[in-house]
This record gives C-alpha cells, structure tokens and sequence, in this order.
C-alpha cells in the first residue's frame, strides 16, 4: 500500500518533537477552557495545524499517526486533492445561492451519484443535509409521511445523533442524553444481535434476537403503528458491533411484510468504511432508505437520505431543506471524494486494513488477556476490553490505553455501551508502514498497562475463546 493523498509537503510519518501536549497546545487548552463551552470535549489535548493521508501534525510540530479519522470522516485523508481542487474551485465561482431559491449542478451531481452507489437497483431519490442527525431526522419525517404511521423501532447500542429526536433514537445515556429530556416520544427500543455479550451464546444470537426484538414489536407497539425500522447495519458508537449474521435480512423482512420503511443508518459504516461502499451490500440487504454523511465528503459537512423514489417523494414539496442543506462546496468535495474512492479502489484498501489489523490485533490476543473480543470489517475495526478470565467490561484500562498512544504519537478513539472498546477508524488512505508503526504503539502500550486487572496471561496458554 502506498501513501497517499498526504497533501503537499506533509511527511507521512510519526513525529514527536515535544510531550504530548506541547507548549502552543497548552496556550490553545488554556484558552478553549475560558471561551468554549464545557460540554464540548475534546478527545485528545493537541491542537491541529495541518492533516492529510495517515497523519495528523499539531501547532507544536509533533506529528501524530490518525487511527481516528475525525470520527470515521476523512477517508480520503484530510486533504485529498480532488477534495481540495474541487472544492476549491467551487469556491471561486460560488458559496453559496440556497439549493431552495437558486439551485446549482453539484447538488444533482451527488444524488445522481448516491443512486448509483447505493444498494438496489429501484428507481431512487436523495435529499441533502449538513450532518448524520439532520439526515435521519428527515429519514424518519420521510417515513411517517409515507406510512402516515408514527412510531419509530430503534435497537440497544443505537447511536443516530444528538438533536432532540436522535437523542430519543440514541440507547446510551451518558454523555449523549443526560440531563437533555425530555426526548421525542414514539420511540421504541428493542434487543439487537451482539454475539459477544449474548447470554444464549453467539451462535443463538440472531434467532433469538430477531425474535425478541419482532415480538416486542409486534405486542408493545403493533407492527402497523411503526413508520420506520432504523438500525446501523455495523453499530457505531455503541462498540462497533456487528450484528450477528442472519439478524438483519430477519428485521428487513418483517418490515417488508408489515409495510414499515426499513432504514439502514450507513453514516459511519458507508462509502467505503467498511471494505464495501455500505456496509448492508455484506448480507445483501436493500434498505428502503439509508442515510449517509461523515465519509461522504472528505471533511465537509454534507448528510443525504437516499431511497425508493416513491417514499422519498413522499414529503410534499417545501417540507424537506433548510438553508444550507447540500452547500455547493461540499457538494464538490464529495465528487471529489467519490473520485478518490473509485481512483484508489478504497474498498481494496479497507479490505487489506482489515487484514493487517486482524492479524496483528489477534496475535496481541494470545498475549493480553484483557482483549475480548476483536471484530468490526474494512477500516472499522475494534477490540473489546474485559476483566481478566471473564467479560466484565474494562473501562479503566480502555481510557488508560488510549491515553497511552495519544502520548506516544498514536490518534485512537474509544466508544461502546460500556465505555470499553478501543476503536481504529484510520484513514483508507494509509500507508502500511504507518499502519503498521500504530500497531506496534498499541502494542507497546498494553505492556506497561499491565496492571492487576489488566495483566498478561503468559504466552504458553492458549487463549480460552468464547
Ligand atoms: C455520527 C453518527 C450520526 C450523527 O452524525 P452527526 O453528523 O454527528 O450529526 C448518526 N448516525 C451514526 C451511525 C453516526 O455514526
């Protein structure tokens, strides 16, 4: 794999010339803590000066291997030059005119472009918004306008944002919906397949939660009340869980039989994240609807909802916008974006992440007991961390490890239901020695983290394997 798309004159490669945070970092810390708002955290403590391909280089100078991607955005790296040209020449000619008073080429040329790529060769029509929220919002408004129904499925380990109806969409509490209620109403909540932690066993997982979750449907809300099915074919923040194969075609045909729109919620999981352009192409699954954003296009905000022409024209003409819904920049930048991605073949290139990230991160398993579970596919991949000899989830050693390789130069993000996966969300764009060089960092840092709870198990015993 090669570098590229670093962006001019940006080495690709770790480089730590001050302690993580540097000076100029801490002037910064110091004056985000007095004029930004505390809810407004930050993940790691340095500043960013300039970004492109693996790498991240912050105002002290220090160069940090990006296994974060800004939250699963810049696939194509953080200054990708067909994001960058044309953008930039969108730029020049206009910023903006409104899509609703003066519309504009580029808006058209995405939609195009989402019913090619989307799943499903069905007549389809997309609608463009600013972020992930904004996009299952409509997706949701879209859907109650078709079905003339309310109710709204969602599933444990749901993340679909932090506006008032995403938050009542969203399963976990803290950080996102702590002390923000009341929430929407007509949501309703039911199990999702999560082969580690099912009780029955991961190979009874999707049966019996299929089950579970159809009979708390069908008697709790009434499979004819429910507008929507929204679920992330590979959940998100709530740990990277990939439902266990078979669940999702069993949820997608029950809404077919009770004329609920089914909606796959691919703003992390798509455009290439996980080795497919969405994630649903892996069982095959055609949603009625899918919302896009984050990879879309190449750090400019820009959210879609795309799906079966006549729900989408479900909505009465005015009732779905808003100012700047589909700016004609980031409606450049995500052609250039989509270039990039057919250009680099980024599917190949999240398939070999995978590969060279399983076989590394399986290797530390035999060697760190407190790795779970390793999962997730393409470039979205994550290891749950447990109590050693058993899945008691380990939070502490989770905060402690991404601590430690955001020290020793390395971007990693945590998320999960219970605050204890470690998740790698590098750009596809990656070289391998870089790819490499952030395993050996997460490697070396499990040794010294071997603390009593999170010790090592010596190499000689196999791992048990649940
Ligand atoms: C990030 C995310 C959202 C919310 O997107 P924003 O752009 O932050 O509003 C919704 N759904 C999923 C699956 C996400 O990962």
């Amino acid at each position: 794999m090669t570098e590229l798309s670093g962006g001019p004159g940006l080495p690709q490669e770790r480089r730590l010339v001050t302690a993580i945070p540097g000076t100029k970092s801490q002037e910064l810390l110091a004056r985000k803590g007095a004029a930004v708002a505390a809810g407004v955290g930050s993940v790691l403590p340095v500043f960013a000066a300039r970004a492109g391909g693996g790498v991240i280089e912050d105002v002290d100078g220090n160069s940090l291997i990006d296994f974060g991607s800004g939250i699963a955005v810049t696939s194509v790296g953080s200054s990708a030059e067909a994001v960058v040209r044309r953008a930039s020449a969108q730029l020049t000619d206009f910023t903006h005119t409104c899509f609703m008073v003066t519309p504009y080429e580029g808006y058209i040329a995405i939609c195009e472009e989402l019913a090619e790529l989307t799943p499903g060769d069905h007549a389809k029509k997309s609608a463009l918004f600013n972020s992930g929220a904004e996009a299952v919002e409509n997706a949701v408004k879209i859907a109650r306008a078709y079905t003339k129904r309310q109710a709204v499925v969602v599933f444990d380990h749901g993340y679909h944002g932090r506006t008032n109806l995403t938050m009542a969409l969203t399963a976990k509490n803290m950080p996102y919906k702590h002390s923000f209620g009341p929430f929407a109403p007509e949501v309703y909540r039911v199990p999702v397949a999560y082969p580690y932690r099912w009780l029955n066993g991961a190979e009874n997982c999707a049966d019996e939660a299929a089950a579970q979750a159809i009979d708390m449907i069908s008697k709790q809300v009434g499979a004819e009340n429910v507008a929507a099915i929204v679920i992330e074919p590979v959940l998100g923040e709530g740990g990277f869980i990939e439902p266990a194969k078979g669940f999702l075609p069993k949820i997608v045909e029950f809404a077919r039989d009770n004329g609920i729109v089914f909606v796959a919620d691919e703003i992390q999981s798509g455009f290439c994240r996980t080795g497919q352009w969405f994630a649903c192409e892996d069982e095959g699954i055609v949603p009625d609807l899918i919302t896009t954003a984050k990879g879309i296009a190449g750090g400019l905000p820009l959210a879609a909802v795309t799906g079966r022409a006549e729900i989408m024209d479900a909505a009465h003409s005015g009732g779905l916008g808003g100012t700047y819904g589909g700016n004609p920049v980031a409606c450049a930048a995500a052609l250039g974006s989509i270039e990039t991605m057919r250009e680099l073949d980024l599917n190949a290139k999240a398939k070999r992440i995978e590969e060279v990230m399983k076989g590394r991160l399986s290797a530390m398993q035999e060697k760190f007991e407190i790795i779970g579970d390793i999962r997730g596919r393409g470039a979205m991949i994550a290891i749950e961390l447990v109590q050693p000899g058993s899945k008691e989830p380990n939070p502490s050693a989770t905060g402690a490890l991404a601590k430690a390789c955001h020290a020793a130069g390395l971007v990693v993000l945590t998320c999960g239901t219970y605050g204890n996966v470690l998740r790698f969300l590098p750009p596809l764009v990656i070289g391998e020695d870089l790819l490499n060089e952030g395993l050996d960092i997460l490697e070396d840092v499990f040794r010294p983290a071997l603390t009593p709870s999170t010790r090592a198990r010596p190499v000689a015993r196999p791992a048990p394997r649940t």
